[in-house]
Formats: C-alpha cells, sequence, structure tokens
C-alpha cells in the first residue's frame, strides 16, 4: 500500500492496491467521482485510496444491472444457489485477509472481524438450501374446475445501503438471500469502509465470471448520501434495503415510500439486559461484558442498558467492574486486545459529548468515562449509574457506554425495558419457567430479539434479525424473510368451460 504504515501487505491478496476504483458498474470497475482516502482507526493513518462513484457512474451501473436482471431472473433458482454456494467458497478461500481487513478498517478485534465474514459463508449455505425451497402453496378454490396457487416471483432489483459497523455482513444478509430470490443486487457500502465493499465486491464478481454470467448482476458501488439517495428514489429498485441510523433510515423510507417502493429497515437498537434475583450472576456479568464492549459498543445489539434487581445489585456490580479493568484496549489486529478504537474521530468525538450530556442529566460515572490518551479513536469502558427516565437513556450513544439501574419486580424492568423509542435486542437472566415465558409473550419484551439467559448480542442466522419501533420493523435474514426479498403473484386459473364468479354473484 502506499502508505507509510507497516503491515498491510495482506491486501494485495484479496485485489486491493495503494489507489482503487471504487465502483462495480456493468462487469468493469469504474470511478470518476472523489478520489478519498480510507482510514486505520488505530493511527488515523492512510490505508490507500479509492475513487467514489460520480452520479453517471451510478446511471450506467443502474442501466446494466437492470439489463443483467432479464437474464438472472429466468437462471433456475436452484442454478442460483449454485453461484452463491460458489461465493460462499472463495469467501472460506480468504476468511483471513477479508477478517483481517475488517478488522483494520472498521476497528473490531480480529476474531470478530473473521466473525463477521464467517456470518456471510453462513448466510451462503442458508440460502444454497432456500434456493430449493422458495415455495408457493395451492390453494382450494370456492369455484368448480378452478384452481388457485401463489407463485414468488423475484422483484428486479434489491438496493443495499450499509452501515460501517458490520461492513460486509449485512451485505451478506441482504445479497445471500436476493439472489438466490432471482434479484440483482446493487450495494452501496459505508462512506468509511470502501476497501471492504470492494475486497467482497471482488471475490463475488469472479465468480460471476466464471460461470459466464453478467457482472452486473451484482453492481456495487463507494460513495455517501449522494449514491444512497440516488438509491432511495430510483424508480427502478422495487425494494431498498437500508441499515444504519433511525435518523437516515426515516428519511430513505419516506424517499422511497413516496415513489411507491418497499423498504427494509434495520435501525438504532438501545438494547437492554435485565438480571433477576435467581440470575446466575457469573453467567449474566460475561454475557454483559461481552454485549456491552464487544466492537467498542458499536454493534446495533449492544447492551447500553443493564436493569439490575435489588437484591443482586451490589453483587452484579463489582464483579462487572472488576471484569472491565481487564480489558486489554489496543490495536484489534493485537493478539489479546479486547476492544479497539472508535471507528473515525468524530465517532470519538460523538462519545466525549454524549458523556458531558450524561453528566449533566445526572449520570455518576462508576468506571470509564474518558477518551485514551493515545493515537488513534479510542475510549475508556464505560459504567454509568442513572435514573432511567433521563432523556440520554432513551438515545442510543454509538460506544463501549453502558447504563446501569435498578427495579424492584419483573413488571418495572419489562416497563423499563420497553419504555425507550427502539425496539431491537433484550434479554433476561433468570431461571423460572414463568418468568421466561412471560417476558417472551405478549407482555413481555417489546423488541424483535428476546433472549433469555444469553447476551443482547451474537444473533445465529437462522433466525429473523431485526427490531421494532424506531428499529424499523424489517428482517433482513434468516427464518422466512426471503418472502419480502419477492414479489407474490395470486394465480387463479380456470380449466373448465363456464364461467362461475366468487362470492356466487350473478352478473347479467
Ligand atoms: P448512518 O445512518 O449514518 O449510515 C448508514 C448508511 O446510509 C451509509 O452507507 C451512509 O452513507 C448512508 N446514507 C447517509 N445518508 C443517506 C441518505 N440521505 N440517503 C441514503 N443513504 C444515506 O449509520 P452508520 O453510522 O453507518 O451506522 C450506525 C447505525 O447503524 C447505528 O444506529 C446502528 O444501530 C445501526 N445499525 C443497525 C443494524 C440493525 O440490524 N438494526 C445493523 C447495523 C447497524
Amino acid at each position: 500500500m502506499g502508505s507509510a504504515n507497516k503491515g498491510y501487505e495482506f491486501l494485495s491478496e484479496i485485489g486491493l492496491s495503494s489507489k482503487n476504483l471504487g465502483n462495480y458498474v456493468g462487469g468493469k470497475w469504474k470511478g470518476n467521482g472523489p478520489v478519498v482516502s480510507t482510514q486505520n482507526p488505530v493511527n488515523n493513518q492512510q490505508i490507500a485510496e479509492v475513487v467514489e462513484a460520480s452520479i453517471e457512474d451510478y446511471e450506467e451501473g443502474l442501466k446494466a444491472c437492470a439489463e443483467a436482471g432479464k437474464t438472472w431472473m429466468q437462471v433456475p433458482a436452484p442454478k442460483r444457489g449454485e453461484i452463491v454456494r460458489q461465493i460462499g467458497d472463495a469467501l472460506r478461500a480468504k476468511l483471513d485477509p477479508l477478517g483481517r481487513l475488517v478488522s483494520l478498517e472498521m476497528g473490531k478485534i480480529l476474531a470478530e472481524g473473521i466473525g463477521e465474514v464467517q456470518e456471510i459463508i453462513d448466510m451462503c449455505d442458508f440460502a444454497v438450501g432456500l434456493s430449493r425451497q422458495l415455495n408457493g402453496s395451492v390453494i382450494p378454490s370456492e369455484r368448480p374446475n378452478h384452481m388457485m396457487l401463489e407463485m414468488w416471483n423475484p422483484l428486479g432489483i434489491v438496493g443495499v445501503i450499509t452501515a460501517f459497523n458490520f461492513p460486509c455482513a449485512v451485505l451478506g444478509w441482504n445479497a445471500c438471500i436476493a439472489l438466490v430470490c432471482g434479484n440483482c443486487v446493487v450495494w452501496k457500502g459505508a462512506p468509511t469502509t470502501p476497501l471492504i465493499t470492494i475486497a467482497m465486491t471482488k471475490l463475488v464478481a469472479e465468480v460471476l465470471e466464471k460461470n459466464n454470467l453478467p457482472g452486473a448482476i451484482f453492481t456495487a458501488f463507494c460513495g455517501g448520501s449522494e449514491i444512497g439517495q440516488a438509491i432511495a428514489k430510483d424508480t427502478r429498485i422495487p425494494l431498498v434495503s437500508f441499515t444504519g441510523s433511525s435518523k437516515v433510515g426515516l428519511e430513505v423510507q419516506q424517499t422511497v415510500n413516496a415513489r411507491s417502493g418497499k423498504t427494509l429497515l434495520e435501525l438504532s437498537g438501545n438494547n437492554a439486559i435485565i438480571v433477576m434475583d435467581d440470575a446466575d450472576i457469573q453467567l449474566a456479568v460475561r454475557s454483559v461484558l461481552f454485549a456491552a464492549v464487544g466492537t467498542a459498543g458499536q454493534r446495533c445489539t449492544t447492551c447500553r442498558r443493564l436493569l439490575l434487581h435489588e437484591s443482586v445489585y451490589e453483587k452484579v456490580l463489582p464483579q462487572l467492574l472488576d471484569s472491565y479493568k481487564q480489558v486489554k484496549i489496543g490495536d484489534p489486529l493485537e493478539k489479546g486486545t479486547l476492544l479497539g478504537p472508535l471507528h473515525t474521530p468524530e465517532s470519538k468525538k460523538n462519545f466525549e459529548k454524549g458523556i458531558e450530556i450524561i453528566k449533566s442529566q445526572g449520570g455518576k460515572m462508576l468506571t470509564g468515562g474518558k477518551s485514551v490518551e493515545r493515537e488513534g479513536n479510542f475510549v475508556e469502558p464505560t459504567i454509568v449509574e442513572i435514573s432511567p427516565d433521563a432523556g440520554c437513556v432513551k438515545e442510543e450513544l454509538f460506544g463501549p457506554v453502558l447504563y446501569v439501574m435498578r427495579f424492584k419486580t419483573f413488571e418495572e424492568a419489562v416497563a423499563i425495558n420497553n419504555s425507550v423509542p427502539q425496539g431491537l435486542s433484550s434479554s433476561i437472566f433468570t431461571r423460572r419457567p414463568e418468568t421466561i415465558f412471560k417476558w417472551i409473550g405478549p407482555l413481555g419484551s417489546d423488541c424483535g430479539i428476546v433472549n433469555v439467559n444469553i447476551p443482547t448480542n451474537g444473533a445465529e442466522i437462522g433466525g429473523a434479525f431485526g427490531g421494532e419501533k424506531a428499529t424499523g420493523g424489517g428482517r433482513e435474514a434468516g427464518s422466512d424473510s426471503w418472502k419480502q426479498y419477492m414479489r407474490r403473484s395470486t394465480c387463479t386459473v380456470n380449466y373448465g368451460n363456464e364461467l362461475p364468479l366468487a362470492q356466487g354473484i350473478n352478473f347479467g
């Protein structure tokens, strides 16, 4: 790479150089937009340069993609699955350098970087199986000699806009399913993780090329809000899957809805862990540590609120504070590091601003609360004692800040859990079956993810992933979410010679 930093040599293994064209348009690499530099969050030094998309690149890409769609949707679904299987194999072969790149450019620790790429491999496997199960149903008709059935057809193009914190896994959730469903994919990754966008796309492009398929089936752009807005406005894209903040997600939803398009939204979270009086304390403490400190608190499913039953408050807190002291802060690529840097200098400023607001609203710092004095975007893992009614508790501060509060009854804990605008993930620690079933039932957690005795984060790909309320209501992956990537046709076929009408209507 063209920078003074050492240790970037592995990037050539995944097709990257010191200056990279950032857009895969009609099967070719292009770039007529601004040249940007991508940085290592450990020291904010340049890793490489990337040429982003111009609006002309976008237009050219979309034309080619729409054309390629006509070919792709006619490829039988199990054959499309075979292409996704090959993408999975290509990822397996590059798991280590890709995982390293995620760690380098995003800032999460290596184990999580590799885990992120593994998640796409798992999604590929899931989607391959799915490619033979896109089943419709046959419905009994009320009319003689009639047959009703449901057909699932591709939508055409699925637009995927992703966030910096999962710079490739979220693409995987969407793209694996969208592709087996017969859709082309148009992807815009986060503007601060362009190398990951390029490396992932190169790998998919090679598989398409090897199979003599049009490269435009997978079209990708590096760029910021301008390209994101172009996707949101584009009537050629029936479904826009957006992963990011609630604020931007709402804007995208309104733009897409205004042109009668569909959205899948995976937005901000504000997730709580509840520790009941009968909880296994050790299990709870280990879970809270992973959920609150993992990815430096930059997961949508990060635990931001810890609700402790008054009888265990004094037992859990000292153990948790003790485990926070042992967290090794450092370069995410180094062995033993548990807490890497925040993603950008701006993220660090937001953390510092957030801490001031927390203090002004009565928050008491139990540990952390400061930036780490060294180069890069490092901050201390922080625990704050605060009232559940403080305004800051209702918002997502994207860093390793954990609010701790106490409660007396299960009902009170559920009310606090549900009292925030977001509804992504939640977890309770208890052994009582009665409490477990109340928690997952209609009067329990109002979130999309409702866990018991495990952290709020680290979801498996088989389950539908997503959240309610300000988290957007979307389910991008797992379970039966494939139905959202397809167009359902209800077909009634008359194979007789009469024309009986539904509801027995006699029309003349
Ligand atoms: P962000 O909203 O700032 O950006 C997300 C994406 O939207 C980026 O690609 C960005 O370039 C693009 N964008 C920005 N303005 C746009 C516009 N006007 N129109 C279209 N696109 C636009 O989010 P971020 O800071 O990258 O990511 C962090 C947020 O994402 C957090 O709130 C986190 O909780 C959320 N997130 C949610 C999930 C989930 O599954 N629910 C997963 C990951 C991240």
